[in-house]
């Protein structure tokens, strides 16, 4: 076992013959696609042949892409000061770029072809990519022709793609100051945001503040890359026909608005229980007006316990065992097979993520495992991801690739695996404190998720008329918060820099990438109370489910199992399971008080 990831399962090095002959054959493959549309869309009659023929060029394109990407942009979030993995990150952006005018002709000559669905029936391998066909024609009436998909695509490159880059400099090389036993300090943000996780209040207060502090140095060029970027999706939005972001965010997403209202709905009806809860923990702490920010991760209770990594893939495999040795076995072989890079070091970009490498049926995994329980327990939600990908592994490449909402799926369904069966195993103090991480996990998925919704909506009003200062989004951000925390925290200690922190806001290809979390923790939690009532019986349906996700909308993927996400009482029933929590939380706490 190793604490770094390897990537040799992709290529050697940037310097590595194989690496080398891939980006040439990257060229030949481009030229070879786009001398391809040409022919079809301007002779092509057999409809048949040309979809055939579309699906085997697009899928070898993509496999080689997404090889080539991943093992310079993998390379680049361990390490973003690697020249060479920027580098070639940039390489591969402007080539991969240079099919957009091919893509939007294809794309539009598959729009408006005739006699496609004679064609599907009459092929394997076209049925086999029914939905990925369908969703193009679906597609393509928010395609502009192709030279100004090019010019787009081009323009990305320089705008919100530099603009991120920026972004993840800045704060993956931003020094934070602090004092620590009386030593005057310079830590990397992504150990000062983790001890907002530590026992010791002064500390975590101590972080909160430094961090808060650091932030003032870099707040202006972070709001001109937010600016930057954002101001890019609206212009994309208006051209492509969209009525607005999030209209063009749930098309992708495959995904209704009646649904996104639903959920909304219910969350709305649901913050007055977690209020309840936020105070209430304010209280044990010694806060009489709420619960200040920097308190929000604080653990309770026996939780103050620091796990070794060692310890941590222990208790990931005893607690997955419990559910299904397939997914424990999973995760032993991801971790013992170097799939994951554990620790936090400089020049790593900060959080965690899994990326999925189809083309190898592996995953990457980063953390920035700093030791605590709820370190342990992103451990658990990226390997859920991971997991999700192993269970796609056999489907083409074409439909492997799942829309933001099912992505957190089974992440939270992991994670809610190893809270129940660490509640269960646990003394009644352990027990409590573990619950009380629960609850404050999910007061992010859903409290703080509605804020950033109501941030982002905001944001993307006001720059439609203009760039916005930093004290204006300083200002929307407590705003946002008022409105979704209400008097659950203090006042005097909120986290007006969200906005610099998230990382979701930065990205222009996934806007309004919060409420999928929301999504995935209520989706997951009716999930689970499926499997409470099946048990073993489930596990199988549910594998079946996850390997569908990536050729399926939101609401036929969730019919599967019976489940109606466009009305709201599936919501509601969800939230119930955590308001029950909430219950049983104020109950303990009354005792302690
Ligand atoms: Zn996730």
């Amino acid at each position: 076992m190793d604490y770094l990831w390897s990537l040799k399962d992709l290529y050697s090095s940037f310097d590595g013959e194989d690496f080398k002959k891939d980006m040439s054959a990257l060229n030949g493959i481009l030229k070879e696609y786009i001398n391809w549309v040409d022919n079809t869309v301007e002779s092509s009659r057999d409809i048949r042949a040309a979809l055939e023929q579309f699906i085997g060029i697009k899928t070898r394109l993509s496999e080689l892409a997404s090889r080539l990407y991943n093992f310079s942009e993998l390379s680049y979030t361990v390490d973003t000061k690697n020249e060479k993995a920027t580098k070639n990150m940039e390489i591969l952006e402007v080539k991969l770029s240079s099919v957009a005018e091919a893509n939007a002709k294809i794309n539009k000559w598959i729009g408006s072809a005739a006699d496609i669905d004679n064609a599907i029936q009459a092929s394997d391998i076209l049925k086999e990519h029914e939905f990925y066909l369908k969703e193009i024609i679906e597609k393509s009436s928010h395609l502009l022709d192709g030279k100004q998909e090019a010019i787009i695509a081009r323009m990305k490159n320089t705008g919100s793609s530099a603009w991120l880059k920026l972004k993840d400099l800045l704060t993956s090389t931003l020094k934070v100051d602090i004092e620590l036993d009386g030593e005057k300090k310079q830590l990397p943000l992504s150990i000062i945001r983790n001890m907002a996780y530590e026992s010791s209040r002064e500390l975590r207060k101590k972080a909160y503040e430094a961090e808060l502090a650091s932030y003032e140095k870099i707040d202006d060029s972070l709001s001109a890359c937010l600016n930057g970027i954002k101001g890019e999706v609206i212009t994309v939005a208006e051209l492509r026909g969209f009525g607005s972001p999030l209209e063009e965010t749930l098309f992708n997403s495959r995904m209704e608005a009646q649904t996104l209202e639903a959920m909304l709905t219910a969350m709305r009806e649901s913050l007055p229980a977690f209020r309840k809860y936020l105070r209430t923990k304010g209280q044990l702490l010694g806060s009489k007006k709420g619960l200040p920010f920097f308190d929000l991760f604080a653990p309770m209770g026996d939780l103050n316990k620091k796990y070794t990594y060692e310890e941590a893939v222990k208790i990931v495999d005893e607690n997955y065992r419990t559910f299904s040795s397939s997914l424990a076995d999973f995760a032993k072989k991801a971790i013992e097979s170097n799939w994951i890079d554990v620790y936090p070091r400089e020049g790593k970009i900060g959080g965690a993520f899994c990326q999925d490498l189809h083309i190898i049926g592996q995953s990457r995994v980063m953390l920035n495992f700093g030791g605590t329980f709820s370190d342990i327990i992103t451990m658990v939600h990226e390997l859920g991801h991971a997991y999700h990908d192993e269970c796609i592994k056999n489907e083409s490449m074409l439909n492997s690739d799942y829309p933001m909402p099912l992505a957190e799926t089974a992440s939270t369904f992991c994670e809610t695996i190893v809270k129940k069966a660490a509640i269960k195993a646990a003394s009644k103090e352990e027990a409590f404190a573990i619950l009380e991480m629960e609850l404050s996990d999910v007061t992010q998925v859903i409290v703080d998720i509605y804020s950033r919704f109501l941030f982002e909506s905001e944001l993307f009003k006001r720059r439609k008329d203009g760039s916005l200062s930093t004290g204006e989004l300083n200002e929307i951000m407590l705003w946002a918060q008022k409105e979704a925390y209400g008097d659950g925290l203090d006042p005097e200690y909120m986290h007006k820099y969200m906005w610099a922190c998230k990382p979701h806001y930065y990205t222009a290809d996934t806007n309004f990438y919060n409420f999928p979390y929301a999504f995935g923790q209520l989706f997951a939690k009716g999930l689970y109370a499926e499997y409470e009532k099946r048990g073993k019986a489930f596990v199988k349906d549910y594998e079946a489910l996850l390997r569908v996700t990536g050729k399926n909308k939101i609401e036929d993927v969730t019919k599967m199992m019976n489940i109606d996400v466009r009305g709201i009482d599936f919501w509601r029933n969800s939230l119930k399971t955590i308001e029950q929590d909430i219950e049983k939380f104020l109950e303990l706490s009354a005792e302690k008080l």
